[in-house]
């Protein structure tokens, strides 16, 4: 048994904690300012903007990397406290000495410059792709290639470089073994797509292009989101042309949406989308908030939520069969004449399609390694910033078979690279892989989960995720999390089961 731990190492802890907690505070103050750029800022404010931001994200590293924290990190290392790494002590003094590790190796000339650019880069950005211009864009994006590059070369890693930036999304994540199991991942992919593109089977689209009023999906989307256990009294919902999710506080976690009155599923998933981000938010322990044991895991762990409640719930024909009568309430003459199995149908619709956010379920993970590929490389220096757009037409014509006609579909239509985010993109493909395989283990604990959707009871499975996963904080890095809910290894096995069993009988196959 360890010693008991002395006093000496319990003041530090305490201390090391305090510090992370204003830490924490000023991160959200970053937060606030981000989220009021996405959502409110007038143009002429982005200069201004980008100095609070600059100046903040200088702040907040040099708090973060103040050598006493080493200090403390260094007398703890050995303590009884931090003896068993998933306790919540140990797991806390884990992960504050590998955040300290990764961000002092940073300098703050660099985190500011990235932070400046990041702002000015998503102005520049949003108006390239509104021109369809992307020599404006190069530029910017060019610079961010160039930082984010000495921003791995200062991390250091071990395989490629893009690890170095992948970590700082998906903690312990490699990209050699990510791109691994996405290539089995695609093995298996393509021919399913190529078997539904196959099918005479359509769905009628039509039926989801009438007239849906903002007013009418508004409500009916806060009453979904609602329903599956989305905290209004701890959020709220705005709108945006880039729908996120964003946590300013304990008790503050925000939403956005975009609406389209001729499209209805575009709102209605999106939100659904961003409220199982926020579910998993509001479900951290918020007595933990700002300390290692009260934060998400992963990018990758958080898709999976939000990936989860959007198309293994949100997608299903048994929360359909709940809603849709809701629906037809609602929207009243658009679904008049429309039967819950065209409906289904047509939320389903699988086919290659060009942006992203757009696309399906079957579909997703292509777009995903289109852009995992290029940003490696971007990074690897095998790709000139000049050559993107036709390298990126190039593997929409390979994967999916179809070319954008323009730029502003295609390789503008991301914000993520103009802000800096680049080793971000294969975390939604993780999400997509660790949903499918909670989700088979939560029916495997639960019992009938579409029983249950069908009569409107989303607790239970909102409940399994807040134990096994939100209560965990980062306890566990996200692949032994995985493993420890699942029993399994990452795989594309258990999505692959997943779009089989749902696709096969829609579009008629075996
Ligand atoms: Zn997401």
């Amino acid at each position: 048994m360890p010693a008991p731990p002395n006093s000496t190492n319990q003041n530090t802890y305490e201390r090391l904690c305090t510090h992370a907690r204003e830490v924490a505070l000023l991160d959200s103050m970053q937060s606030l300012l981000g989220w009021d750029e996405r959502t409110k800022l007038p143009p002429a404010g982005a200069d201004y903007r980008a100095e609070q931001m600059s100046y903040l994200a200088g702040l907040i590293h040099q708090r973060q990397t103040a050598p006493q924290v080493g200090e403390w990190l260094a007398e703890l290392a050995d303590s009884p406290l931090a003896a068993g790494p998933h306790s919540e002590t140990g797991s806390d003094i884990f992960n504050l000495k590998r955040d300290y590790e990764r961000k002092a190796k940073l300098p703050q000339s660099l985190v500011e410059e990235i932070a400046r650019l990041a702002v000015l880069g998503q102005q520049v950005w949003a108006e390239a792709r509104k021109a369809n211009d992307f020599p404006k864009f190069q530029p910017m994006l060019e610079r961010m290639v160039k930082l984010k590059r000495q921003e791995a070369a200062a991390i250091g890693y071990e395989e490629v470089a893009y690890d170095a930036l992948l970590d700082e999304y998906e903690p312990g994540a490699r990209t050699l073994h990510v791109a691994e199991v996405l290539a089995k991942l695609r093995e298996q992919l393509v021919p399913l797509v190529a078997e539904i593109a196959a099918s005479p089977r359509r769905p009628r689209l039509d039926v989801l292009h009438r007239h849906y009023p903002v007013d009418m999906q508004e409500s009916f989307g806060r009453r979904a989101a609602a329903a599956i256990g989305y905290d209004f009294d701890a959020g709220r919902i705005d709108v945006t042309s880039h729908p996120f999710c964003s946590t300013l506080g304990p008790r503050d976690v925000r939403l956005t949406t975009r609406y389209d009155k001729h499209f209805f599923p575009g709102a209605l998933f999106s939100t659904l989308h961003e409220a199982g981000h926020g579910i998993y938010e509001q479900g951290l322990p918020s007595d933990r908030y700002g300390l290692p044991t009260g934060q998400a895991v992963s990018l990758g762990i958080h898709e999976s939520q939000s990936r989860m409640w959007e198309n293994l719930v949100g997608r299903s024909r048994a929360f359909w069969e709940y809603f849709f009568p809701e629906a037809r309430k609602t929207f009243g003459d658009a679904l008049a004449d429309v039967s819950l199995d065209d409906f289904y149908f047509a939320i389903n619709d699988v086919r290659p399609s060009l942006i992203r956010t757009e696309s399906d379920e079957a579909t997703y993970n292509l777009h995903i390694l289109v852009r995992f590929e290029l940003e490696q490389a971007l990074v690897d220096d095998e790709l000139r910033v000049a050559d993107l757009p036709a390298a990126w037409n190039e593997k929409y014509r390979h994967y999916l078979g179809i070319e954008p006609p323009n730029d502003s579909e295609g390789v503008l239509q991301d914000v993520h690279w103009s802000g800096g985010a680049i080793g971000y993109f294969p975390t939604y493909s993780l999400g997509n892989l660790y949903a499918a395989q909670m989700f088979e283990q939560a029916a495997e604990d639960l019992g009938d989960l579409n029983d249950m959707f069908r009569h409107g009871e989303f607790t239970p499975l909102r409940e399994w995720l807040r134990t096994n996963v939100h209560a965990q904080g980062r306890r566990y890095p996200a692949t032994e999390l995985a493993r420890r809910i699942t029993g399994q290894p990452l795989s594309h096995d258990a999505l692959m089961r997943h779009l089989r069993r749902k696709f096969a009988p829609l579009y008629g196959f075996e």
